[in-house]
């Protein structure tokens, strides 16, 4: 199983991703993720990214095809895997479709768009918490930590993230609009688009999830 989740910002890609690995052990590359753990290491590709992060704009394609690339290289050619936050524009994706292609490797199956809506999503981003220390996210209401304000994995302090402010929120909103969204359609002309909503609890979305995944006798 080889899957794309789209969908807005705060629209569930990445709990469905960590849920998914526990039923399927599908792997999940989640762009935000392998970037914010560069930021942490300091790296140069970290350096660069920090400022369009930060500033709720995308980092440019070179700079996130390139990392994100290379970990899919590093899979086995059948390890199942779901990509998060990556593709986000059309020339990621082409980037993706060459990647495979010249790797001998199948091509994504399915590309599943979590609907949701702008007034939802901030509410809903405005409760999340990460840890600092390991990345790991937490929902103050839908998945709140076992002991207040720590992280369950490694005990660390969580803190809003730095692109969760309302101001930014917006921003990464229009940016989906216009430069994500229009994945939508590209996918859609391949047949590939299929899509759960994004605003029901984290397990009755998993449920639609999984429901879709079976119809498409991807489980
Ligand atoms: P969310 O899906 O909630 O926006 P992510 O963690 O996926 O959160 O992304 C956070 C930020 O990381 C984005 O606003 C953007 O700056 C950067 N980013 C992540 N993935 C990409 C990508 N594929 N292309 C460009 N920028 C990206």
């Amino acid at each position: 199983m080889r899957l794309i989740l789209l969908g807005p910002p705060g629209s569930g890609k990445g709990t469905q991703a960590e849920l998914l690995y526990r039923r399927h052990g599908t792997v999940s590359l989640a762009s935000g993720d392998i970037l914010r753990e560069a930021i942490r290491r300091g790296d140069a590709i970290g350096r660069q990214a920090n400022q369009y992060m930060q500033a709720g704009a995308l980092v440019p394609d070179e700079l996130v095809t390139g990392i994100l690339l290379g970990h899919l290289e590093g899979l086995g050619k059948e390890q199942p895997f779901v990509l998060d936050g990556f593709p986000r524009t059309e020339a990621q994706a082409r980037s993706l479709d060459a990647k495979l292609a010249e790797g001998g490797l199948a091509p994504i199956d399915l590309v599943v768009d979590f609907e949701i809506d702008g007034e939802r999503i901030i509410l809903r981003l405005a409760g999340r918490r990460i840890c600092g220390s390991c990345g790991a996210s937490y929902h103050m209401e839908n998945k709140p930590p076992r002991e207040g304000g720590r992280c369950d994995r490694c005990g660390e302090a969580l803190a809003l993230r730095e692109d969760d402010r309302p101001e930014t929120i917006r921003k990464r909103l229009r940016v989906y609009h216009e430069q994500t969204e229009p994945l939508l359609a590209f996918y859609r002309r391949k047949g590939k688009l299929r899509s759960v909503p994004g605003d029901l609890g984290i397990e009755e979305q998993y449920q639609a999830l999984e429901d879709l995944l079976r119809r498409e006798r991807l489980v």
